[in-house]
C-alpha cells in the first residue's frame, strides 16, 4: 500500500468569530471539511463529517471510501433532525485515500462541494476535483469566463454540500501514486486569497509539508484572511514512476462523478490545469490581479471587501432567503389579489351611487368594477355623505355595500322630503286636516261640542 507524509495547518482567518473548518490527519486518510450554518452548525458538521469519514473508511477501496462520505452526510443530517438549532448545516468535504483498484495501488480523492485537491505538477497546479458551485456551473455553461469566475460575487455559492439532501453525489478521482508527487487540500478560504502562482511556489519551495501549510495559510491571512482558512499536504513517500505522458495530468486514471462511473480521458481535464503563470504578483488573490493588482492590500481595497457579506456563510443564507422571499412576494402579490377582487367600496358612477368590486383606484393591475348602479343620484344625497362617497366607502361585502346604499336611500328620501316645495305639501295636508277638525274639536272636550 502506498505511504504518505502529510503536513497541515488551519487558522480562524482575520475576519470570522469562529473556525468551521477541519482537517483530517490519519493514517492513509486525509480530509479538509469547510462547514456552514449557524448556532455552530459549520463546526459541528465538519466535525461530524470528519469522524463518520475516518470511522467508515475500513476497508482500502474506491468503494469505500465513496460509501464513507455517503456515510458522513448521513451522520450529518440525522443530527440537524435530532436538534433543530442545527437544521441547515452542511459542511464541504474534499479527501484522498491510498486505495486498492484490482489489486494495484491507487490514490483515491473524494470531493463534495468547493474544498479543493490539487496535484502539484513541474509547471503548476493541477486542480484535480471540480467545484460543486454556482459560478462553475455558470462556467460549464458558458455564461461566465473562467477569468470572470474568479470574481463573481456569488462564487462562494455551492451546489453540493455534505448534510443537506439524504441522496448525496458524490465525486471520485482515481490517480496513480507516483513517488515524490505532492497533493494539496484546502478550503475556498486559500485559494480565494492566495494566487496560483504563490500557491505553487510556496508548494516548491517547502519541503517539509507541514512547513508548506503553514506558510499558505500564512499567505491567505497577509491577502485578506476573509474567510477560515486551512490546507493539508499530502507527500507520496512510495509510489511508483511517473508513467508516460505529457505531465503530471496523466496519473488521473478515471472518475465519477456522482453514482455515474466514467473514465475520463485525460485530455479532457487539461482545461482544469490551474498554470503557475495564470497569476500576477505571488501575494495578490485572483480577484486582486483581475480588478487592481497594487491596489489589492490598499485600505480602500480592504473597506470595500469588508464591506462584502462574509463569503459563504452568510451566501448560504442568501440563497436560502431569497428563495423565501420570492415566495413571500408571490403569496403577496396574490393575496393582495384576491382581497382585491373580493372585498367593494360605494362610490359614483357618474352622477348615480354605485358599488364597485374592488378598491378605490384599484390595487396592483386590478382595477375596480362596477357591481350594481342604484338610482340615487348625487344630488339626492346631503353632502356629507358625497364627500364619503366621493373618495370610495369601503364594505366588506356586496351585503354590507347594498345595506350601506339602502342607508343612503333612506337619507335620500329624507332630503327630497325636506327639499319638497311648500305647496305641495297642503295638498296631503288639506286632504287631511278637514278630516281631522271635523273629527277633532282641539279646543272642545269629547261630547261637549254641538250636536
Ligand atoms: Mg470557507
Amino acid at each position: 500500500m502506498t505511504t504518505f507524509r502529510a503536513g497541515a495547518a488551519t487558522d480562524i482567518g482575520q475576519a470570522r468569530a469562529v473556525n468551521q473548518d477541519l482537517y483530517l490527519v490519519a493514517d492513509g486518510i486525509y480530509a479538509v471539511a469547510d462547514g456552514m450554518g449557524g448556532h455552530h452548525g459549520g463546526e459541528i458538521a465538519a466535525q461530524l463529517a470528519v469522524e463518520a469519514l475516518e470511522l467508515h473508511f475500513t476497508r482500502p477501496t474506491m468503494d469505500d471510501f465513496v460509501l464513507a462520505v455517503e456515510r458522513a452526510n448521513d451522520a450529518v443530517i440525522r443530527e440537524a433532525k435530532r436538534d433543530p438549532e442545527l437544521r441547515g448545516m452542511g459542511t464541504t468535504l474534499s479527501a484522498l485515500a491510498g486505495v486498492e483498484v484490482d489489486g494495484e495501488d491507487r490514490i483515491a480523492v473524494v470531493n463534495v462541494g468547493d474544498a479543493r485537491t490539487y496535484l502539484l505538477q513541474d509547471d503548476g497546479l493541477l486542480q484535480v476535483t471540480k467545484d460543486h458551485s454556482l459560478v462553475e456551473m455558470l462556467v460549464d455553461e458558458g455564461t461566465v469566463s473562467r477569468a470572470d469566475a474568479a470574481n463573481h460575487p456569488q462564487r462562494n455559492i455551492v451546489t453540493r454540500a455534505i448534510g443537506i439532501d439524504d441522496k448525496i453525489m458524490v465525486d471520485s478521482f482515481e490517480l496513480l501514486p507516483v513517488h515524490g508527487d505532492r497533493y494539496l487540500i484546502c478550503s475556498d478560504g486559500l485559494f480565494n486569497e492566495v494566487a496560483p502562482d504563490a500557491m505553487f511556489a510556496t508548494l516548491r519551495h517547502f519541503l517539509n509539508p507541514d512547513e508548506a501549510a503553514h506558510e499558505l495559510v500564512h499567505l491567505a491571512n497577509e491577502n485578506g484572511g476573509r474567510d477560515n482558512i486551512t490546507c493539508v499536504i499530502v507527500d507520496v513517500v512510495d509510489g511508483g514512476d511517473p508513467p508516460p505522458g505529457p505531465d503530471q495530468a496523466s496519473r488521473l486514471v478515471a472518475s465519477t462523478t456522482g453514482q455515474h462511473r466514467v473514465i475520463v480521458e485525460v485530455s479532457r481535464h487539461r482545461p482544469d490545469v490551474t498554470k503557475a503563470s495564470d497569476g500576477g504578483d505571488g501575494g495578490s488573490t485572483d480577484e486582486g490581479d483581475a480588478d487592481d493588482g497594487e491596489d489589492d492590500r490598499s485600505p480602500a481595497r480592504t473597506r470595500r471587501l469588508d464591506d462584502l457579506p462574509p463569503p459563504r456563510r452568510l451566501t448560504w443564507r442568501v440563497g436560502v432567503f431569497g428563495g423565501l422571499l420570492v415566495i413571500a412576494v408571490v403569496v403577496a402579490v396574490f393575496a393582495v389579489g384576491f382581497s382585491a377582487r373580493n372585498t367593494f367600496y360605494v362610490g359614483f358612477e357618474g352622477e348615480a351611487v354605485a358599488i364597485y368590486r374592488g378598491r378605490p383606484g384599484g390595487v396592483l393591475w386590478i382595477d375596480p368594477t362596477v357591481e350594481e348602479v342604484t338610482g340615487i343620484g348625487r344630488a339626492d344625497l346631503p353632502p356629507r355623505l358625497v364627500k364619503e362617497i366621493e373618495d370610495g366607502k369601503d364594505e366588506d361585502s356586496l351585503e354590507s355595500a347594498r345595506d350601506y346604499v339602502e342607508f343612503l336611500q333612506g337619507e335620500a328620501d329624507e332630503r327630497i322630503a325636506a327639499d319638497a316645495p311648500p305647496d305641495e305639501e297642503p295638498v296631503e295636508d288639506s286632504r287631511a286636516q278637514p278630516r281631522d277638525t271635523t273629527t277633532v274639536a282641539p279646543d272642545s272636550p269629547p261630547g261637549t261640542g254641538p250636536p
